[in-house]
């Protein structure tokens, strides 16, 4: 990238501190997320990417696991969940959950990602029980298992410290965490899309915490619902202070919201191009201490998020044998894309798939049909 290529006065004034390693600032980012010069910015966050990444774009072969959909908190912003009795509600046996593991593991699968609703009836053994079994199925799967919200929860309900019950489960195999139950930390758009979960403030601590005992995360934002610029700013303020101190961040992952089977209107049926593009771009320029940004494709749709490739994305997501969550809000994305669907999608945006588990550590080369 060369700054005198780029017209936009401000834009060059960002991409200045860019190349000399300065933070940009939230006058930069509210900036960024306005402009129309898209391409422009995307060049900088390119750039960026490129500098951390070359031309390597990553992505995960894995399933997903959602234990149950029975949830206490039954969030305004949520489609997936049920109270118990409801038709289709469910919560899975170990016996099931070793039957799906296997069934998994036998088509090749890196990586398992557990995420589930806030059942009161269900103990810290459960989920230790459930880690085992699945490294017991095949010790090299990768185990992503439970948001900050879920840890705060069964913490709680367990009468077990944070600490306690990380502990307990790195022992039983937990890897890394994913970045969900983060939704947008301003409490005025919180208090309306999900009144009962844990506050921002709460899930940055619970993180502190898995950060401090050795984990690595995701965080997550979620948009296209209530919030205005100055929350999305203010989130990824957060996100990088707390990365500062940490450094427990990986990957920063914006989630686009859809409203189908909710309680909150999304702003838009369907964003706009510009929009996901200035919101990725602006992700990967802020966040200049956390090293990955993921664009889920099951999320934006492929196309999209194959575009983004080129506006700051080096990580595309995993193949999420039987998703669930987002398909429950009306997702139209196939619920399961091969991974020759997502080289194909990095190879046609002149970049180098690079197939890793969570940690980005290589996972074994070769292709799943
Ligand atoms: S978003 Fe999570 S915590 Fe909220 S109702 Fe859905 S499953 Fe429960």
């Amino acid at each position: 990238m060369r700054i005198d290529k780029i017209h936009n006065r401000t834009l060059q004034r960002i991409a200045e501190k860019v190349f000399n390693g300065i933070p940009v600032d939230s006058a930069d980012a509210h900036f960024m997320l306005a402009t129309d010069d898209i391409l422009e910015l995307g060049s900088i966050a390119h750039h960026v990417k490129t500098m951390l990444h070359g031309d390597t774009v990553f992505y995960g072969v894995n399933m997903n696991l959602n234990y149950t959909n029975i949830c206490e908190l039954r969030c305004p912003l949520c489609a997936y969940s049920k109270d118990e009795g409801d038709e289709g509600a469910f919560i899975l046996s170990l016996d099931d959950i070793e039957r799906k593991v296997r069934e998994g593991d036998s088509i090749g699968l890196d990586e398992v990602h557990i995420v589930g609703g806030l059942h009161p009836k269900l103990t810290i053994d459960y989920f230790t029980e459930m880690l085992k079994r699945i490294k017991r199925v095949n010790p090299d799967l990768f185990i992503v298992a439970l948001t900050a919200t879920e840890y705060d929860y069964y913490a709680k309900r367990n009468h077990l410290s944070l600490e306690e019950v990380f502990q307990k489960m790195m022992d039983s195999g937990l890897g890394a965490l994913p970045g969900g139950g983060a939704e947008i930390f301003s409490p005025r758009v919180r208090n309306r899309i999900a009144p009962r979960k844990i506050s921002g403030k709460q899930w940055l601590h619970v993180m502190k915490t898995a950060h401090r005992m050795g984990l690595k995360t995701n965080a997550t934002m979620l948009y296209n619902h209530l919030e205005n610029p100055v929350d999305i700013v203010d989130h990824l303020e957060q996100v990088r202070s707390l990365q500062n101190e940490t450094g427990g961040f990986k990957t920063f992952v914006p989630l686009l919201y859809h409203d189908s089977g909710t309680k909150i209107p999304a702003k838009r049926k369907s964003t706009t191009g510009y929009d996901d593009v200035r919101l990725y771009a602006t992700s990967r320029i802020y966040l200049n201490n956390i090293p990955h940004l993921k664009a889920l494709w099951m999320y934006l749709g492929d196309k999209m998020a194959q575009v983004l490739l080129r506006f700051g994305v080096d990580d595309i997501g995993a193949t999420y044998h039987n998703e669930k969550v987002v398909h429950a809000a009306g997702a139209k994305t196939p619920d399961y894309g091969s991974e020759s669907f997502l080289r194909n999608l990095i190879e046609h945006a002149g970049m180098t798939p690079g197939r890793v588990k969570a940690n980005y550590q290589a996972a074994k080369a070769g292709f799943l049909s």
